[in-house]
């Protein structure tokens, strides 16, 4: 069977004017008709006219039907014949808006799904590459629980509260990662009643919102102008958000569009003609195909100007190739300098992040995949940190082990590879790093920075499974530690929503599809532990304030400068940034010094007069209090953090 032949891929596929209507649809190049289908409605109901497309007389695989008259509100199907066989009824690979379940594509004027005051595609809060604090957040999670106080509950909506608003801007975190959000297969949206809940890593349909959190999945546009609205309301709040992108596979492969439209085309084959399962989930899309790199580029570019996304996060990026994602952080960075956000290429201006890894192997060279060890050829690209995840947590593969949180001993140099944002430091040995045995991020903004994130247990709860009978007060302790690795290390921060107020899974290790009970956030909490909020709160201020500091590592020369290690021990690690004034900050030296042991130890410090301003329980940037001398002592399972 023929593929798609390489062209400059239209993915207008609906094209909507009062007058008339115009469909097109990219299909292999051996396609031998498409039938279009209009409909009274989003599922059932009747067929209102069934045209047979044009292929185009220049371009093989592209088709064409005009119908005249207004159409608005109605839905269509194409059906795609091959080998004298019909594929099946699917909106086409490219719909921006579809009725329920996203089985049909709808017919809408983009334009009505605008709120007021909405400008498409503007992208107003200027940014720097490291000014970012990403905060991950399920929409369930989030709002779900009538402790939140939030009216609009698991709804796009509920992040145009106020209440919703004032509590990120207070808590200090400037860009939302909200998990998909794209239109999804595992909720059925016509039983939303029964409060089903899925993270959503089954893309349907890649360019439409999910119909599930929407006020009314049935009418197509709603779940459009609730989406912008969320936008909307974050942007005037000067937050960013970050979409999640799942473009390495998709729910099915034979009932899903793709196939449907170009058979054999958009997913990746192994030797003996099984699919390639490089995602885990069944199948493996290729990137490296003319039609689907187009496709993702088309994709992201639609996101940011129909939405005004501002970045994105890449799923099991490692299933793609490396060409595609500098193509795709190319293009983002010429949609960004449309709006004049032009800030220079290094440190790059936009946020585009993933997880450097696949599921399995794939079924193409490593070494072109966006692989973590890869990230140095990817410079416009940050991968998250599992080197730094699990030497503070503990290893992937096994929720009960310990690490430096634990109080085990040989991961060091794991957390300082962390601290030095995976780039190039003298005082570190690679060779005694977890994962890799060299730097990969050619810069610190490369790299996130974090200690937990939807997948996997959260904090408290491996804490609570790696640390048999660890007190309430010590897990407090060493959650507070945790984060202030992350948050003082030259990564960009990332945090799991809810951790700043101790959230639980109820010890849940994948917890996908696990009900609001274990997944929501219990805001009760806030007033439970208002220690561990403020903390955060602080800590994520005192990141913002001494930024300086924090950012050294997007020029890595000098890195070596301004960052030296104080001499440490088993799980004992302290640094310090230094000759700060003369990259422009208030302080002249910040030391933090993170002691994962269950005993005090004392560290050897240039003498002079410091203020504390983290104790390990608390941080307070006016000084907790101050003390002359050449050596501290580090209580058990705490952080401080101090400067002169
Ligand atoms: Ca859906």
């Amino acid at each position: 069977m023929a593929t798609a032949s390489a062209r400059d891929y239209n993915f207008n596929e609906m094209t909507y004017s009062p007058r008339a209507t115009e469909f097109l649809l990219n299909t292999n190049d051996d396609a031998q008709g498409v039938t279009l289908r209009i409909y009274d409605a989003g599922k059932d109901g009747k067929v209102l006219k069934k045209v047979e497309m044009k292929r185009d007389k220049n371009i093989a695989g592209e088709w064409h039907a005009t119908i005249k008259g207004d159409l608005k509100g109605r839905f269509y199907t194409f059906d795609v014949k091959y080998n004298g066989k019909y594929m099946g009824e699917n909106p086409g690979i490219f719909a921006k808006a579809v009725g329920v379940n996203g089985r049909r594509g709808a017919i809408i004027d983009m334009a009505e799904t605008n709120p007021e005051g909405w400008e498409a595609g503007r992208h107003t809060n200027l940014m720097h590459i490291y000014d970012h604090i990403i905060y991950e957040m399920h929409h369930r999670d989030f709002s779900i629980d009538p402790s939140s106080g939030l009216e609009h509950k698991g709804k796009f909506l509920a992040l145009t509260e106020p209440k919703a608003i004032e509590y990120l801007k207070d808590l200090g975190v400037n860009t939302i990662h909200i998990l998909p959000s794209y239109d999804y297969a595992s909720i059925d949206e016509e039983r939303l009643a029964e409060g089903n809940y899925n993270w959503g890593y089954d893309p349907v349909n890649y360019n439409v919102p999910e119909g599930g959190y929407s006020t009314n999945p049935y009418d197509p546009a709603t779940r459009i102008r609730e989406f912008k609205l969320m936008v909307q309301a974050l942007h005037k709040a000067g937050i960013q958000v970050v979409l999640d992108v799942v473009y390495n596979h998709t729910f099915s492969i034979d009932d899903g569009n793709f196939q449907k439209t170009c058979p054999d085309t958009f997913y990746r084959k192994n030797p003996d003609g099984s699919w390639s399962n490089g995602s885990g989930c069944g199948n493996e899309t290729a990137s490296d195909r003319d039609i689907m790199r187009a496709y993702m580029m088309a994709s992201v570019k639609y996101w940011m100007e129909e939405y005004g996304i501002d970045g994105f996060r890449f799923d099991l990026m490692g299933v793609h190739d490396i060409e595609t994602m500098n193509a795709i952080a190319q293009m983002v960075e010429e949609e960004f300098a449309k709006d004049n956000y032009s800030i220079p290429r290094f440190p790059p201006n936009v946020l585009l992040y993933g997880e450097g890894w696949s599921a399995g192997s794939c079924a193409y060279p490593n070494e072109k995949l966006a692989m973590k060890a890869h990230m140095k050829q990817m410079p416009a690209i940050a991968a998250f940190s599992d080197e730094m995840r699990d030497a503070l947590r503990g290893p992937w593969d096994g929720d009960d082990k310990a690490a430096f949180l634990g109080g085990v001993p040989g991961f060091e140099e794991s957390l300082k590879f962390g601290i030095a944002g995976a780039t190039q430091h003298p005082q570190i040995d690679y060779s005694k790093v977890n994962y890799s045995k060299e730097p990969w991020a050619n810069y610190s903004s490369q790299m996130i920075s974090y200690v937990s994130c939807h997948d996997d247990m959260c904090l408290v709860d491996r804490l609570k499974t790696s640390i048999p009978n660890i007190s309430q007060k010590d897990l407090i302790k060493l959650d507070l530690m945790a984060q202030t690795a992350v948050f003082t290390s030259q990564g960009i921060p990332f945090i799991l929503s809810g951790e700043e107020m101790l959230r639980d899974k109820k010890g849940v290790h994948n917890s996908y599809n696990s009900p609001d009970s274990i997944n929501h956030l219990d805001w009760n909490n806030l007033k439970r532990y208002p220690q561990v909020y403020n903390y955060y709160k602080n800590l994520i201020a005192l990141r913002k304030h001494h930024i300086a500091a924090f950012s050294i590592g997007l020029s890595n020369k000098n890195l070596a400068k301004h960052l030296e290690f104080l001499p440490g021990g088993d799980c004992l690690v302290a640094y310090r940034y230094k000759d700060l004034k003369k990259l422009g900050d208030k302080w002249s030296n910040i030391i933090v010094i993170l002691n994962g042991n269950n005993d005090k130890r004392t560290v050897k410090l240039p003498k002079s007069t410091y203020t504390i301003v983290g104790d390990g329980d608390t941080i307070n940037e006016d000084g907790i209090y101050t003390l002359t001398t050449d050596e501290i002592i580090a209580p058990p399972r705490s952080a401080i953090i101090m400067h002169d």
